[in-house]
């Protein structure tokens, strides 16, 4: 049995895996990237944790790795090529993807957009990626900046965004917006989970903020819907655990700002927080050369046994 290892890295914590060509997925627990101690360190913990995962393959398929993958934060450049080249291994191909584009790839090939070629990934979480997929393929734009839909101007004289612009979709309905936009309003500190509870049970304030969130949600997508016609809308991060109390509205609204066409569905995500590392097993199989894999995988690859 062959197998690759997959890293999902992020600013401050990694997680990663070995997954096989038949999709079995051992799931490692998590490590820090060590990013305050500087680039080097994050190489250095990098390579020691897929190090550490290659072990256990070798001990339990006793074959060596085919492939890595990884999912890295921000835009996949140049530097970020020179990033991999330093992390240095030398006999096992590796591979190395945009971390929201990667986890759009899980979605396209195994997940929810896996009966489509064209649809949109929009995780919201602390805040608003996107990863557009096009033909089946994370579609990253001339200088890697395509799907920032979260950076989109909804209120052109609304609030400020940390990006620098003006009323962006982010500083609406991010999670941590939400919450933040609450607490500005009522002084309760509160997740943005809770403020999706109290609107449901009727407080008028939480009401409005939640409301907002969905009603920028609906401008931004408006857009995209009219500019690439997507057959489907993925939502995912922490929001989209609110359910129906955010997909029912937002399909409701969306609609009503498409005039002329039906909108397209409106989903949750199907992978949740794993989309990124099973992204990265995927891109770790095609730096192997199979670029099949995972289009016979089923969810369950989801219940992978967990490795501390
Ligand atoms: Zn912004």
């Amino acid at each position: 049995m062959t197998y690759v290892v997959a890293l999902d890295v992020g600013g401050t914590s990694m997680k990663g895996g070995l997954v096989t060509r038949g999709g079995e997925v051992t799931v490692l627990a998590g490590r820090p990237t060590g990013r305050e101690h500087g680039p080097d360190a994050v190489v250095e913990a990098v390579r020691a944790y897929v190090g550490e995962i290659a072990d256990l393959g070798r001990s339990r398929y006793g074959v060596e790795l085919a492939g890595v993958g990884l999912a890295v934060p921000g835009i996949v450049t140049a530097s970020t090529a020179v990033y991999s080249a330093n992390i240095g291994w030398r006999d096992v191909p590796a591979r190395l993807g945009h971390d929201v584009r990667t986890g759009g790839l899980a979605e396209s090939v195994f997940g929810a957009g896996r009966d489509v070629a064209d649809f949109l990934f929009l995780p919201i979480g602390t805040g608003i990626a996107g990863a557009v997929v096009l033909r089946g393929e994370p579609y990253g734009g001339a200088r890697g900046w395509g799907g920032e839909i979260g950076h989109a101007p909804v209120w052109p004289a609304g609030e400020k965004c940390a990006c620098g612009q003006i009323g962006c979709l982010e500083t609406y309905a991010s999670a941590s917006a939400v919450a933040r936009r609450f607490t500005e309003r009522s002084g309760a500190t509160v997740t943005a989970k809770e403020v999706v509870e109290r609107a449901v049970a009727g407080d008028p304030v939480a009401a409005d903020v939640f409301g907002e969130a969905i009603e920028a949600l609906a401008i931004a997508l408006a857009s995209y819907v009219l500019v690439l016609d997507p057959a489907l809308i993925v939502i995912g991060g922490g929001l989209a655990e609110a359910g129906a109390a955010l997909f029912e509205p937002l399909r409701e609204r969306l609609a009503g700002r498409l005039a002329f066409r039906e909108p397209p569905p409106v989903r949750p995500a199907a992978l949740g927080p794993r989309a990124g590392m099973l992204g990265a097993a995927l891109l770790g199989w095609q730096a192997a050369g199979d670029d099949d894999a995972g289009t016979d995988w089923s969810l369950d690859v989801l219940r992978g046994g967990s490795v501390s």
